[in-house]
């Protein structure tokens, strides 16, 4: 195996892999030499995206598609056992899928079972659980392991286009990676949670489905552009590899500026 692979032989754990910023980490972990765990509720996404590493990555990668509904817990659980069944070990675990319901708005009109659903199925319980069974695993390994937990720009800054509990639920997720990284940090479990900015996935174009909805959010970014999926990719890849070594509770944004932002150019 090649020495400038980023994540050789390293045990990767991807969720909501059969789409969006899931897909694109997929290729890029096993492009790096990493053996793949794709988990979707989507079965038939994740196995596509084990073909595609098939097709598309030469070498020594390993990539293995499971179903997994990140909203049970008894399918978190035997997800992370068949990554360790299947490649003796568990290394990263990207605790990236999550949902934004199109009912999810202010106070005011946000009725309690889209709060509900969004709190308990994939946006923050579903990370929670994901971290339990990576770190029950990664403490049985001697080189611990990193653990991304995806959370989003807006869980940094409001936005008067209310997805409250969406909103809600990526805050807590900084907040739980934040302090797991605390418990961990002399464990070698390092722990960081990725603020993506708006993307181009499926997930936000579907919601942003009229030129009038996009532009309301493009004056807002600094670059002039909605951001790629393979773009988030590539800082999971330094977050999980040891490049980002002494790395450990940050709410690491790659958000095009979007959080740093008062007045946007020209
Ligand atoms: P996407 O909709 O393109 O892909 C999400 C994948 O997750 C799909 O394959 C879907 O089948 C899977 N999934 C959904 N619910 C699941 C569940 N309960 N269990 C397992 N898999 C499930 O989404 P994306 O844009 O790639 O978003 C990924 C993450 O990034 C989400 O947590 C999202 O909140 C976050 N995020 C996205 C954006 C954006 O603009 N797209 C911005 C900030 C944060």
């Amino acid at each position: 195996m090649s020495a400038t692979l980023r994540l050789p032989g390293k045990v990767c754990i991807i969720t909501g892999a059969g789409a969006g910023i899931g897909l694109e980490t997929a290729l890029v972990f096993a492009q790096e030499g990493a053996h793949v765990v794709a988990a979707d509720i989507n079965e038939q996404a994740a196995q596509r995206t084990v073909e595609t590493i098939q097709k598309q990555v030469n070498g020594a990668a390993k990539a293995i598609a499971v179903k997994c509904d990140v909203s049970k817990e008894a399918e978190i659980k035997a997800m992370v056992a068949k990554a360790v069944e299947e490649f003796g070990k568990l290394d990263v675990i990207f605790n990236n899928a999550g949902i934004m319901h199109p009912q999810d708005d202010n106070a005011l009109n946000t009725e309690e079972r889209i709060w509900d659903l969004t709190m308990n199925s994939a946006n923050l319980k579903g990370v929670w659980w994901g971290c339990k069974y990576a770190i029950e695993a990664m403490l049985k390994n001697p080189k611990g392991g990193s653990i991304i937990n995806t959370a989003s720009f807006v869980a940094l800054m409001g936005a008067a286009t209310p997805q409250l509990a969406y909103t809600a639920s990526k805050g807590a997720v900084l907040a739980m990676t934040r302090e797991l990284a605390m418990v961990h940090a002399r464990d070698g479990i390092r722990l960081n949670s990725l603020c993506p900015g708006p993307l181009k996935t499926e997930l936000l174009m579907s919601f942003l489905d009229t030129p009038e909805k996009k532009e309301r959010r493009m004056v807002h970014i600094p670059m002039g552009r909605f951001g790629e999926a393979v773009e988030q990719a590539k800082a999971a890849l330094f977050l999980a590899s040891d490049d980002s070594s002494f790395i450990t509770g940050t709410d690491f944004k790659v958000d095009g500026g979007i959080s740093g932002c008062y007045v946007t150019p020209l």
